[in-house]
Formats: C-alpha cells, sequence, structure tokens
C-alpha cells in the first residue's frame, strides 16, 4: 500500500509527530461538544476532535446518537477551535452525510462492529470511491488480522490513501483487568507487515475505565504507535455513553504532560524500538496463557466438586493418555517440540489432581 503520512494529511498536521485525538464517545448537546472541544483546544498537543454522532449500540433503546444535527456542532467546533474533526460512519447514509457537509468533517472512522463485517465495510468503501478524505478503521472486535487487513485494503482499494488504523483492543471472552484486551501482537503484526501504516492507539475503549489508561497510552508510545485517541468529556460522570472510560479536559492536558512521548524512545533507535515491541508481544502472550491457564484450573475446580459428589475417582487414566496424544499432535503439528509438550502437560496436570485432592 502506497499510504500517505499522517502530516501530510492536513496543513494543521504538519508538525506533527505523534497525533492526538480527543473528544467525548458522544455528541450530547450543542453546548456539551463545544465546551468540550473548547477545553481540548487549549491543549497544544490535540489536533483532531472526535465525537460519535451515530452510536452502535449493544443494546436497543441505549442513546443512539443525535445524527446528523450533530454535523452542525461540529462545524462550529471547527470555526471556534481551529481542530480537526472526526466521527464514526457506519452505513452508505452517514458518509453521504459527511460528505454533504465537508465544512463539519475531517476525517471518518470505522468502528470496531462494523470493520468486522465486510459487507459493510465493501458498501462504505463504494460510497467512498474517489474522495479525497482521511479514514481510520478500528480493530474488529474479535482478534482476526486478516480481518482488519481486508477492511483497510478496501478502503484502500476505493482511492483511500490518507488511511490508518485505530488499535481499540479485542472482546475479553473472559473477565479480565481491561474492558478488551490489547493484544499488542496484532498492532506489531500489522506494523511490520505496512510500516507506513499510521496506528493511533484507543487507550480509553482497552481500559473501560479511567485509571488504565495512562499505563495503555504509555505502552502505545513505546512501541511506537502514531498516535493517541482518548475519550475526553466535560463531564464525564454525565455522560451519556462510556461514562467510566472518560477523562475531564483537565484530567487529559495532565495526562498528556506525564506521558514520554518522542525524545526517550525515539533516541533509543530502531534495535532498541524493535527489541521493545518483540517484548510487548512476549509480555502479551505470557499474560494469555496465564489467564487461560486461570480459566482451566477454574474449571478443574468445578469438574473436581461434581466428581466428588458423583463417587468418580480424580485420575481417569483413559482420560490422561487422551489429552496427552492429542495434545502431543497438536503441539508437534504446530512446531513444538514433543518433550516440551509433554512435560508441559505433566505440570499442568500434576496442579489439575492437586486440585481436585
Ligand atoms: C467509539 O469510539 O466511541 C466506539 C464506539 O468505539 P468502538 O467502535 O471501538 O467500540
Ligand atoms: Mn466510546
Amino acid at each position: 500500500m502506497k499510504l500517505t503520512p499522517i502530516n501530510k494529511w492536513h496543513s494543521q498536521l504538519s508538525d506533527t509527530k505523534k497525533v492526538i485525538i480527543a473528544g467525548p464517545c458522544s455528541a450530547e448537546t450543542k453546548t456539551q461538544v463545544l465546551e468540550t472541544a473548547k477545553k481540548i483546544a487549549e491543549i497544544e498537543q490535540v489536533k483532531i476532535f472526535r465525537a460519535g454522532i451515530w452510536k452502535p449500540r449493544t443494546r436497543p433503546n441505549n442513546f443512539e446518537g443525535v445524527g446528523k444535527e450533530g454535523l452542525k456542532w461540529l462545524k462550529e467546533v471547527k470555526k471556534e477551535t481551529n481542530l480537526l474533526t472526526a466521527v464514526e460512519v457506519a452505513t452508505p447514509e452517514h458518509v453521504e452525510q459527511c460528505l454533504l457537509h465537508t465544512e463539519s468533517v475531517d476525517i471518518l472512522w470505522i468502528g470496531a462492529r462494523t470493520t468486522a463485517n465486510p459487507f459493510s465495510v465493501q458498501e462504505l468503501a463504494e460510497a467512498l470511491k474517489g474522495v479525497d478524505i482521511p479514514v481510520l478503521v478500528k480493530n474488529p472486535l474479535n482478534p482476526d488480522l486478516s480481518l482488519w487487513i481486508g477492511a483497510l485494503e478496501r478502503f484502500y482499494k476505493s482511492g483511500i490513501h490518507k488511511l490508518g488504523a485505530i488499535h481499540r483492543g479485542f472482546y475479553p471472552f473472559e473477565k479480565v483487568k481491561f474492558r478488551n484486551i490489547p493484544k499488542w501482537e496484532i498492532p506489531i503484526e500489522l506494523k511490520s507487515l505496512y510500516p507506513t501504516l499510521p496506528i493511533i492507539n484507543d487507550p480509553s475503549h482497552i481500559s473501560g475505565l479511567t485509571s488504565y489508561i495512562e499505563e495503555i497510552a504509555q505502552k502505545a508510545l513505546a512501541i511506537n504507535m502514531d498516535g493517541l485517541m482518548i475519550e475526553t468529556h466535560c463531564n464525564p460522570k454525565e455522560a451519556l455513553s462510556d461514562a467510566k472510560q472518560q477523562l475531564t479536559p483537565i484530567e487529559l492536558g495532565n495526562l498528556i504532560q506525564k506521558l514520554k512521548f518522542t525524545d526517550e524512545i525515539v533516541k533509543t533507535g530502531e534495535i532498541s524500538d524493535r527489541l521493545e515491541q518483540y517484548r510487548e508481544q512476549i509480555d502479551s502472550l505470557d499474560f494469555q496463557i496465564l489467564e487461560l491457564l486461570a480459566k482451566r484450573m477454574d474449571i478443574i475446580g468445578d469438574v473436581g466438586m461434581f466428581k466428588k459428589e458423583n463417587n468418580i475417582s480424580a485420575f481417569q487414566l483413559t482420560r490422561w493418555k487422551n489429552i496427552m496424544r492429542s495434545r502431543k499432535d497438536f503441539g508437534m503439528n504446530l512446531g513444538l517440540n514433543e518433550l516440551f509438550i509433554k512435560n508441559l502437560l505433566q505440570f499442568i496436570h500434576k496442579e489439575s489432581i492437586l486440585k481436585q485432592t
């Protein structure tokens, strides 16, 4: 892919090293949008204002966004603050509205639920054919790198070369600390496949709570992601969506002050950059291995109780032989060493038996 670097997307981004996008999860009222935008505009590093006007909600009857009314407010934001604006589009009608109001919208983004559906992505790509507007594509909810790349390719094929990705984490099937699992190995792999593709990290949707935002944002900068999208609301407690993860503009300013942006990271150079990326991949996988082991042990606890209640012995020879054989075949097919698999399984099994007795 021959992509336009993000600092060439717009003259206002020309001296930008790391792009910071901030704004509320949803545009709610004109006052909320303008008050938030004006306060955000006081933070020098923030160049782009985000606000969802069409909101994808898990259940109906939740706040579904103010719709095209919000475009008028964004026009005002641009006029009053000089910030660029970004909105989520999920249907060709949304695209059409945005293209009719180029005085309101500078950048479009595709939400995680939309990226997961190639039919919707294709419709959006077609609606944008030949249009010169930057598009940011969030990762799909499920950790499927090909699906993410597929969506980026569909826009690229439509002629969108001002293309970027947003890493917002992946839906956790098990209960974990974060609202969405970062799985850093996935954006890292995306970056190594497409080194010129800007990747913006969205620590708000990964964290789910404001308390983890700094940790996630700093990690993203440490592996040299190209920017951050941070949900910011003038009164987060009263927010109609994602209330727990939105910062106030003051908190956003403090966070940006605290984050280590360029010098230390850039100075370390490409080699340690790469090393940091490898380490992030390893860390992320280790934590996922541990989460899965903990889940396995939970189930072992349940099965232990069940066996006791039904007078079945904890150790079952045929089951154990089956486990060994099937896991050995599976692991060896993946390229793992036979003895390593055997030792690992024996270790896990020993702990499992202990847990059942
Ligand atoms: C959002 O940015 O507010 C949003 C709905 O995000 P996502 O598509 O990542 O869930
Ligand atoms: Mn949100």
